[in-house]
Parts: C-alpha cells; structure tokens; sequence
C-alpha cells in the first residue's frame, strides 16, 4: 500500500531521516518506537506531505507521491493524521468538527454527513457528546473525538503521532481502546508511541528509530523480546525499568512514587500493582537505618508481567528482611506479603535485594 524507498529529509544542515526503506502492507498496524529526536514525527509527517522529504520516493498503491503530476490533496486525504495535541476546533460543536471535512471536501450533503459522523461518534463511544464543545471534553475525549474526525474523511490509512502522550495517565487506556478496536477492523494504521505494552499487544510490526534510520524492525516479539541490534537491546532495556540514587535519609519519597505510578501507569500495569510497588519500595527504605549512595530500581518484565524492585546498598553485610531486632517488624511482614520472592544477597560490598512483585 505505501512504498518507501531512499527517503530522505534535511532541515538546512541537519539530516534528520537517512535512507529510510520500507513498505507498509494494507491492515498492517505499524508500531514505531525510538528516543526522542531519533526523527519518529518527521518520518510520520513525510508519509502525509506535512513535510516534503529531500530525496527519495513514496509510493501510495504505486501512484508517486512526490511526482509533479500526481493529485497531492487527493492522495493526502486517503492517509488521516492524528496528532498528540488533538487539534479540534474549538469553536465548533463536535458534531460540526466531524462534519466540516465531509461537506467541504468530500462534498456531502448535511444530512449524509451528519448520519456518518454520529456513527462514527459510537464507534469511538461519543455519541453522547456529539453536541458538546471541545472545552467541555476531557483529553482522552477530546483525542477520541479527533479520531472519529480524521474517520470521517474515510481514509484508507491512519498516522498517529504519539497520540496518548498529552494526556492525564488516567484516560491512555480509553485512546488505545479505540485504536485497538479500529486495528482489529483491518484499518491499515502508523503509530508512533511510547506505550510499549500497547505495541506489543497491538502492532503487526514494530520499527524501532535511532538517528534518522529504521535501525531495526520485527514483530513485537522479536523487537521486544529478542533485539538483534544493540541499540533495540539498549533502549528496550532503559523504558523497561527505572532507576533512583539516594544519597542520604532525605530522599523525596513522594516524587519517588510518583515516578513509580507514572511507571507502572506506562506499563498498564494496574493500581493494584502500581501500590504494591510503592508501598515495598518506601518500606524497604525504611529498613535501611543508614542511606548513602543507594540503588533503586524497578523493572518490568513483560514476558511475566512481574515488576522487580532491585535496591543496592554498599556496606556491611546486612539483610533488612532477616536480622536483628526487626525481625518481626510489620514492615517485613508486609512486604513478604506482597512479593512473589525476596531474595537477598551480598556481592562486592552491596547488599542486594530482589523483590519479586507479581503483576495483575
Ligand atoms: P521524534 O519525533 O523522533 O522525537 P522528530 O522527527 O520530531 O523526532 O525530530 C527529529 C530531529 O529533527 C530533531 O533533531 C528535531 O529537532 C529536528 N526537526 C524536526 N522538525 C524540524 C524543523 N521543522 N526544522 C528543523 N529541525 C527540525
Ligand atoms: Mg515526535
């Protein structure tokens, strides 16, 4: 459906997308990952004319994209573009939003446009809404409502531009619902994200982006679970954990769950576990009578859903959960009572624990 080869873009000097080759088969859902910079949005924007690559071709069912001959507007209307800051009028209705496209440019009646966009409107479970103002509308709403818009022009392929990333952790799972349900309608979709749990459970394939190049593709499970290359290796490791330095008892607790939460909400990993993690991790601390230069860390592991909490102290040999005066202390108690596994060891000067907590 979309054929990519020896695309190219310069902003001046910059050379933000080298040589990109690829092909995107219709019903594929494209999942693209990679850190910030590494030209995911260009790459989005090139495939639409948003940004008019430097060198190279696309091809959409064979017709060029960049020849001068080609009918651009035409072309670009059967490729939709959600954005991560929604960009809805806000001076319109949400039914004149979905409405304005389909008169105008598809040249629909009203009354055609309007039967279609209160489907569309239930498909994305709005229809409630259909008389409200952007304003009135909650983030996760509002990009629901910028999806049903961008339907509403009927293209044949879908470009999301980390479509969850402005929104309260709250409403990500409404927005990924509904780009699941349209993924499992066939719609032939791009999607740059950092929601790694959703990539894996809904792409068909995954690039991974580093410097401007599609440095490795796969299936979600190759990606995710067997990085050929390096970098994959690297950064599939870095978002699935994170790390903390203590260096005294005067560690900002609160800023530390948050961090926690904002983690676990990524990873889709449910209150429940979200509060176990927090509460182990600030107990555990409170086990330490004396914190200097102490690692923490948490990660995800996706293969059993199981978060490990991994805490570094340098010292003397000394188990928190076992020793001493503590031994029948309500914080240990607690926190065997949420672990899967603890398991202690002591390896050149650290004391290591590993905490097993199992996800939902
Ligand atoms: P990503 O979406 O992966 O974070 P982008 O595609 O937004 O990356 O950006 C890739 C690089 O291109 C960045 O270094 C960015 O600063 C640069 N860039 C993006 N758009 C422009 C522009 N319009 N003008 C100049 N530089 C840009
Ligand atoms: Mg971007």
């Amino acid at each position: 459906m979309i054929s990519v080869q020896h695309l190219s873009k310069q902003f001046g000097r910059l050379e933000v997308l080298k040589d990109i080759n690829t092909e995107i088969r219709k019903g594929e859902v494209i999942a693209v990952i990679g850190p910030s910079g590494s030209g995911k949005s260009t790459f989005l924007r090139c495939l639409n004319l948003l940004e008019t690559p430097s060198a190279g071709s696309i091809l959409i069912d064979g017709i060029p994209l960049l020849d001068r001959n080609t009918n651009v507007p035409k072309l670009r209307q059967r490729m939709g573009m959600v954005f991560q800051s929604f960009n809805l009028w806000s001076h319109l209705s949400v039914l004149d939003n979905l409405t304005l496209g389909p008169v105008k440019l598809l040249g629909k009646s009203r009354q055609e446009a309007e039967k279609k966009a209160i489907e569309l409107l239930r498909l994305v479970g709005l229809a409630e809404k259909v008389h409200s103002f952007p304003d009135e509308l909650s983030g996760g709403q509002k990009q629901r409502v910028a999806i049903a818009r961008c339907l509403s022009m009927e293209p044949e392929i879908l470009l999301f531009d980390e479509p969850t990333s402005a929104l309260d952790p709250t409403m990500v799972s409404e927005v990924l619902a509904v780009i699941r349900r349209l993924s499992r309608e066939g719609m032939t979709m791009v999607i740059v994200t950092h929601e790694m749990e959703f990539a894996r459970n809904t792409a068909s394939r995954v690039f991974f982006m580093e410097e401007g190049m599609i440095y490795e593709e796969g299936s979600p499970e190759q990606l995710f679970d067997n990085p050929a290359r390096e970098k994959t290796r690297a950064f599939i490791n870095r978002i699935r954990s994170i790390r903390f330095h203590l260096t005294s008892n005067d560690y900002d607790l609160y800023a530390m769950q948050g961090e926690m939460e904002t983690f676990c909400e990524k990873h889709m990993l449910g209150r429940k576990v979200s509060n176990y993690v927090q509460a182990v991790a600030e107990e555990v601390l409170g086990l330490i009578p004396e914190i200097s230069g102490l690692n923490l860390s948490l990660s995800y592991s996706e293969k059993e859903g199981d978060v490990i909490i991994l805490c570094e102290s340098p010292g003397e040999p000394f188990n928190p959960l076992e020793e001493g005066v503590q031994a029948d202390d309500i914080g240990i108690r607690l926190i065997k009572g949420r672990c899967k596994s603890v398991d202690y060891r002591y390896e050149a000067g650290n004391n290591i624990l590993l905490l097993d907590i199992q996800g939902s």
